[in-house]
């Protein structure tokens, strides 16, 4: 090896050395990213605004398990961090039906609290179309995470909503202001090949070599990644010593 190409390897191996050394860890979006927009939203708020949503978030049933081991100075906080997480727990909770993912029927967009036993999980995206071949579209099926952020924000607002259906509809508008932030949770790829979408990635296989991983679908990296270079350093450390704390499921 010449002196050159010896300098060549070397400078190759340094730099993929740093590339190596410098690359951010993937943070997991799904509890800890929707406890981390949770947290963003408890800074803005006002001590009045914190004893309210405080007030409403006791009537939820997991509410108990949200403030397992905080103490009173942290606990309201933690409770409405953690209430962000609530509408992805009741997918495995038996006592929610899994209506599927799709709207279908008057019942996909009632708001009736916590006698509510349906997941919804349609509500969690919209699938807003686009074609990459001129493929026809159709307009994305409601009701969806946008109009549940509109139902949601209004009911809050209504003095003539009781508080059991404001303290649902309070935790899944933690929940699905963190969704709508998600490229996938918000579009979905038609063509000819794809005449019914790609159901915001779901249907999109995506392969790495590296480290061990060999595939893996887009709408799960989606779910998975986050912006590493996120500006919100001290909401994530909120979120994030949170969701190392103990909080044990039913
Ligand atoms: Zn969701």
């Amino acid at each position: 090896m010449t002196e050159t190409s010896a300098s060549m390897s070397f400078g190759v191996l340094a730099l993929g050395a740093v590339l190596v050394l410098s690359a951010t860890p993937a943070w997991g979006w799904d509890d800890e990213g929707h406890m981390m927009v949770a947290a963003v939203a408890w800074d803005h708020l006002g001590d009045a605004s914190r004893s309210r949503v405080t007030a409403l978030l006791k009537l939820n049933p997991d509410y108990p398990i949200w403030t397992v081991d905080t103490t009173l100075k942290e606990r309201d906080q933690i409770a409405f961090i953690r209430a962000a997480t609530w509408p992805d727990a009741i997918k495995s909770e038996a006592d929610y039906e899994n209506d599927g993912n799709r709207p279908e029927g008057p019942d996909a967009g009632r708001n009736i609290g916590y006698a509510d036993h349906l997941q919804h999980r349609y509500w969690h995206f919209i699938d807003l179309p686009f074609s990459t071949d001129g493929a026809a579209v159709p307009p994305p099926a409601t009701p969806n995470v946008q109009t549940q952020i509109h139902t949601f924000t209004a009911a809050i607002g209504s003095h003539d909503v009781s508080d059991d259906i404001k303290s649902y509809d309070l935790v899944w508008l933690e929940h699905l202001v963190g969704d709508a932030h998600q490229p996938l949770h918000a579009t979905s790829r038609f063509s000819s090949s794809l005449p019914l979408g790609d159901r915001g990635g779901n249907l999109v296989a995506l392969r790495q070599t590296l480290p061990r991983r060999t595939s893996f679908l887009l709408g799960r990296y989606s779910r998975d990644e986050q912006n590493p270079g996120s500006s919100a350093g001290r909401s994530r450390e909120t979120a994030g010593a949170v969701a190392g704390r103990s909080c044990h499921r039913r």
